[in-house]
């Protein structure tokens, strides 16, 4: 199996860590909002690795934070607290806040497939954990206090840019813009371990006490320490979206190996943006959309699902209703594909697809790739049934798509079509075959009325018990 590492820049076979299993760590959401589809990506993404190491034989073992402290209106340090700002905004306690959106994002994820991790922990829980590891790092001289905050020396890290390919003076440049809020700050571009409760924090709603006062973790400790209390130190792959490889990952990075002295992971995969109107959609930017939103305007959650798999988790998906549109009569056409009896004389077996379609996604999980080779073999007239579905169920345990599970319930629907339905739809198969348009219009026209709505399709057609009917 290939997997694109950010850290190397290369496509490289993937050597597991310990023979036959697989650690991964992904970024968790910060719970101040609803996640938008652009965040769900990055979880569908996370998902498909996760279940291809499992297809492939792995032990997968999945760690994910989630962040409810630390984590400001900048990803530089600067602003408040995003909970305690949503948190007054709401007019909440800033733990109803951070638990509310918590439960929002696994109903989102459990509606598109997308596998809880083996662990989820809350950056909350870990307080102490991220302590002992800042004191880890004084003790080796990486850390530094002043009267507002502990920062991380970036000076002292030599490979500090190593994820991102910028260096440190490339990073002073880029951080002179920022608001810099703390005048004891060495460079401009340190990073906190912990604020304290003083100055703009101090009347921050969660605090703890810490042998440098009472305050709160900076966003980026809590990843390094819970990543490795709960896969050790170094685990085989870190996973998160793009924006997280110049701040965040470089941060993690420099911390947890200035702690330990070894690597933090060896593989660094980083997904590509959901764009809207060729904008990265973003929670703090307001305009963005979520899965509530797309269900409210009739989509199934999945069609979103099957849209994040059409294009490859490097490249930008381009989001548009018309798209997730598209998706989803795809999705649909794919199930109903599958329902399909095939009646060939002489079937043949699948197993030439599965291989294409393993190949496929052990490929830097080429998900559009894969979905091609499913969609042959579902078109393909000549597959033996039982063998055509026996490739579907191992796809499915990839992919996610429900394969089985809704292309039976189609067939429980067909099942429940009268016969005398199924033979007028027939006729008017044959009618529109012969180019006999009026007449073959008007069956169709009746048996609407009848609540029986025929949808054509490419090498044939779908009944469909029209609701409310
Ligand atoms: P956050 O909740 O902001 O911490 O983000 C959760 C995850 O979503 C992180 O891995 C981000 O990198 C990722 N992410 C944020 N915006 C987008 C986007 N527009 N497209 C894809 N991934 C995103
Ligand atoms: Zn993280």
């Amino acid at each position: 199996m290939k997997l694109y590492n950010t850290l190397t820049r290369k496509k490289q076979a993937f050597k597991p860590l310990k023979k036959g299993s697989a650690r991964l760590y992904t970024c968790g959401p910060t719970v101040y909002h609803y996640a938008h589809i652009g965040n769900l990506r990055s979880y569908v993404f996370a998902d498909v690795l996760e279940r291809t190491l499992a297809f492939e034989g792995f032990a997968v073992k999945r760690v994910m934070n989630i962040t409810d402290v630390g984590h400001l209106t900048s990803d530089a340090d600067s602003g408040e607290d995003k909970v305690e700002r949503e948190a007054k905004k709401e007019k909440k306690s800033v733990w109803d806040v951070s638990r509310f959106y918590a439960d929002a994002f696994f109903r989102d994820c459990a509606e598109l497939n997308i596998k809880k991790p083996s662990r989820v922990v809350r950056a909350t829980d870990t307080v102490k954990d991220q302590i002992k590891l800042i004191q880890l790092l004084f003790k080796k001289g990486y850390a530094y206090e002043t009267e507002q905050a502990v920062y991380f020396d970036i000076s002292r890290c030599k490979a500090y840019g190593k994820l991102s390919g910028q260096s440190l003076e490339e990073k002073r440049v880029a951080a002179r813009g920022e608001v810099v809020e703390d005048p004891d700050k060495r460079h401009p571009a340190d990073f906190a371990l912990w604020f304290k409760r003083a100055g703009r924090h101090k009347n921050h709603a969660m605090h703890w006490a810490s042998p440098w006062g009472d305050g709160f973790p900076g966003w980026h400790i809590e990843c390094s320490a819970i990543s490795s209390k709960y896969l050790g130190q170094p685990f085989d792959i870190h996973t998160g979206g793009i924006d997280h490889i110049g701040t965040h990952h470089t941060n993690e990075i420099a911390q947890s190996e200035a702690a330990y002295g070894k690597p933090l992971a060896k593989v660094w995969m980083h997904n590509e943006y959901l764009v809207i109107d060729r904008a990265k959609m973003s929670k703090s930017k307001g305009a963005f959309i979520t899965l509530a939103d797309a269900k409210k305007r009739g989509f199934e959650p999945l069609a979103f699902r099957y849209l994040a798999l059409t294009t490859h988790y490097r490249s930008q998906l381009h989001f548009s209703w018309e798209s997730l549109g598209a998706a989803q009569r795809a999705l649909q056409n794919l199930w109903e594909e599958i329902t399909r009896t095939r009646t060939a004389k002489k079937s043949k077996s699948a197993d030439s697809y599965l291989k294409k379609f393993k190949q496929r996604l052990s490929d830097d999980l080429d998900t559009p790739r894969a979905l091609a080779v499913l969609w042959e073999a579902a078109k393909d007239p000549g597959l033996d049934q039982k063998s055509l579905l026996s490739f579907i169920k191992q796809a499915d345990a990839t992919l996610g798509l429900d394969l089985i599970k809704q292309s039976k319930r189609l067939a429980r629907e067909q099942s429940s079509i009268p016969a005398s339905i199924k033979e007028r739809a027939e006729e008017r198969w044959k009618l529109k075959k012969m180019k006999e348009f009026g007449k073959s219009d008007k069956i169709r026209l009746t048996l609407a009325k009848r609540g029986y709505e025929i949808q054509d399709q490419e090498q044939g057609y779908a009944i469909k018990r029209v609701k409310n009917q």
